[in-house]
């Protein structure tokens, strides 16, 4: 970061020359990044950036941010830099012990809230590899009929989860438990059927590439088995037990993983045929089914 122009360095002036080397750097977003970065070394919100356009930093605020602009200039995802994450508008915090929210996990939120608002009376959902806890939370915001049931095999991850939900204020109607696929943990007195289930379980391929930062995401949360179905299989398995007749199922997969979902999906028998749905990048990506 030389200071070539002899100029204090003020916020619209570090956003500008961090914008210029996060794009040399091929860094995703590189003005958005930027702007994260910097509104935490400041401690101010992203949007206040733009009334501070003028004010030059201090000196260990400076410091702190070219720290972490080389750090997402090296790939290291900028969510774990300043440990949040926004997800259907809610803020998540994260760690490298969670996958960080994708904006394609909102669909599974889409469809267990509208079909939790349509049913009247208390309702639930359980969201498995609940990972940061963002799809529980999300349901439960904007289904406040739902009791929701957050579980994730990693006892890190429910860890972070319960201080999400602790922080939404939304403790009183979502349970966060370490478990095993669909096996119901002791504590939850919500019933054994289910309304919705929604799940974003790891998909990826053991040999498949992952895109740039997504190595320092937690491998339990992204990869499993030759094909990414070993998780899949199991839980399309064991889905209709726990959910009510007409409850739903929302599952997220990957890319191409859509025919092999959509086939699982028919041949267990106890679902009416999956809508395949598809995020903002015209990719499908999650399945929608209901239990008959
Ligand atoms: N969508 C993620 C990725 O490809 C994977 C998430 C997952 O496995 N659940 O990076």
């Amino acid at each position: 970061m030389a200071d070539v122009q002899n100029e204090p360095w003020t916020v619209l002036r570090l956003l500008d020359w961090t914008k210029g080397y996060f794009q040399r750097a091929a860094v995703e977003s590189p003005r958005l990044c930027a702007e994260i970065l910097l509104a935490h070394s400041l401690g101010c919100k992203r949007m206040e950036l733009y009334t501070r356009h003028d004010y030059s930093p201090k000196e260990e605020q400076l410091a702190d941010f070219r720290q972490n602009v080389k750090k997402a200039a090296d790939g290291q995802p900028v969510a774990y830099l300043v440990g949040q994450k926004e997800f259907y508008s809610l803020t998540f915090r994260v760690s490298p012990a969670v996958l960080i929210p994708r904006p394609e996990t909102e669909l599974l939120v889409d469809q267990a809230v509208a079909h939790l608002r349509n049913l009247s009376g208390p309702t639930t959902c359980w969201d498995i590899c609940t990972g940061s806890g963002c799809v529980a939370a999300a349901v439960a915001k904007h289904a406040p009929n739902a009791k929701v049931l957050a579980t994730d095999i990693s006892p890190r991850a429910v860890e972070i989860a319960g201080e999400n939900i602790e922080s939404l204020g939304l403790a009183g109607r979502v349970t966060c438990a370490v478990a095993d696929l669909l096996h119901l943990p002791e504590g939850w007195a919500g019933g054994e059927f289910f309304d919705a289930i929604t799940a974003n379980p790891p998909y990826v391929a053991d040999d498949d590439e992952v895109g740039k930062g997504v190595e320092y995401e937690p491998a339990g949360a992204l990869r499993a088995g030759p094909e990414g179905l070993n998780v899949i299989k199991p839980l399309i398995a064991a889905a209709p037990d726990r959910l009510k007749p007409g409850g739903i199922f929302c599952l997220e997969f990957g890319q191409s993983q859509a025919d092999a979902v959509r086939d699982l999906i028919v041949e267990i028998g106890a679902f009416e045929e999956p809508t395949i749905l598809k995020d903002q990048q015209a990719i499908e990506r999650a399945a929608v089914t209901r239990k008959r």
